[in-house]
């Protein structure tokens, strides 16, 4: 019996670089540097290095980097901010917990991101933001995108959560509009080992005004000069972070071999896979395809010793957070064509080419 191949597994990679990682622990616990300090400083260094971009703020997640980018914005109560209607949900949290109110536009059906000939029609005098989602880790089109958001004087702000490393013809993402916010779940392509997010930016402006929100409002100790919060970074997740990002390259080049082997392998009608447009260089954090025969191709798989995952099975338009908005089945058909039949293959770069094959194989047998 072969072993079952997950969606996604973290264990081998932690396993390879467990020395390391503990290694640096120690000497964040020997300078008891648990919260901000030089630590987090240095991986914000590396982390704007990394994506070209002049400034970055560490935070503790990647909610919070939504939620700060859209109070630094200034973007409250009474606003609107576009967003992807298929995307994790956390994208309009960002908008919900600054006071605005998220507006949900579907996605084109064969990207799979930000459908551009329908933002246009959802702007109003409300309309303050555009976010656009590199889903999946595939870049959206963000020349166009930034064209309308120029157009109708609106920010643009990245949501780069699952896009560490991607790139938009040849350009790493992450300095594009305004703000980029990235998350460092642990399963995400560049993850902690904890909980962490940050927000990339080339504005000075921004950079102090996150700088001051992440931490309670103030930039002189105990002296607070608006209304902040508590959403700075950790020192051991910003120690674990320095060491992966060192290793974030090679593990997406690995990423984008296996998908490689998908698109090359995979040759079933019944099954569809995201459009790669030439503009996109993804970091594969997700393989996810469509399948008309959704039960039964998980039940295949299963049956298989393969577990695949959905991503994601409700759109946010039709989530019961949202049920205040007023949104009903039909409004966005392709987003919600994509809840009912997507399914995430196993992508992670530590998967080795014989279990690739064995998944290819196994999809060609459906
Ligand atoms: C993971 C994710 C987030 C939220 O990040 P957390 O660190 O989990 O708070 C936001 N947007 C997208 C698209 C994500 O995938």
């Amino acid at each position: 019996m072969n072993e079952t191949i997950n969606c996604l597994d973290l264990k081998k990679q932690h396993q390879q670089i467990k020395d390391e990682i503990f290694a640096a622990f120690e000497k964040v616990y020997a300078n008891t540097a648990f919260s901000g300090g030089h630590f987090v400083e240095d991986f914000e260094k590396q982390f704007s290095a990394f994506t070209g971009t002049k400034y970055c703020i560490g935070v503790n997640n990647g909610t919070s980097a939504l939620h700060l980018a859209m109070l630094a914005l200034g973007i409250g109560a009474g606003d609107e901010v576009i967003v992807p209607a298929n995307t994790f949900i956390a994208t309009a949290w960002g908008v919900s917990h600054s006071g605005a109110t998220p507006v949900f536009v579907d996605c084109d059906k064969d990207t799979w991101e930000i459908d551009t000939t329908k933002i246009e029609e959802k702007i109003t005098p409300k309309t303050k933001a555009i976010i656009g989602v590199h889903l999946y880790g595939m870049p959206f089109d963000i020349d166009e995108v930034k064209r309308i958001a120029d157009k109708h004087k609106l920010f643009l702000v990245e949501d780069a959560a699952q896009a560490q490393g991607s790139k938009y013809k040849g350009k790493v993402v992450g300095g594009i509009g305004e703000m980029a916010c990235f998350s460092f779940y642990p399963g995400k392509n560049l993850g902690a080992c904890g909980e962490a997010g940050g927000i990339t930016t080339n504005n000075e402006t921004y950079y102090k005004h996150l700088q001051s929100l992440r931490n309670h409002g103030s930039q002189v100790r105990y002296y607070h000069d608006e209304i902040g919060y508590n959403m700075r970074m950790g020192g051991l997740e910003a120690a674990s972070l320095q060491i992966k990002l060192k290793y974030l390259d090679s593990w997406n080049n690995r990423r984008r071999e296996i998908a490689k082997m998908y698109f090359d392998g995979i040759k079933n009608e019944k099954i569809k896979m995201q459009k790669q447009p030439s503009w996109a260089d993804s970091n594969f954090h997700l393989f996810v395809i469509t399948t008309e025969k959704k039960e039964d191709f998980v039940k295949h798989l299963q049956s298989n010793g393969i577990n695949p995952a959905f991503h994601y099975p409700v759109p946010c338009h039709l989530q019961k957070a949202y049920a205040n908005l007023d949104y009903k089945k039909g409004d966005l058909p392709n987003s919600e064509y994509l809840a009912d039949h997507c399914v995430s293959l196993p992508m992670y770069a530590e998967l080795a080419n014989e279990q690739v094959q064995i998944v290819i194989n196994k999809i060609n047998k459906f």
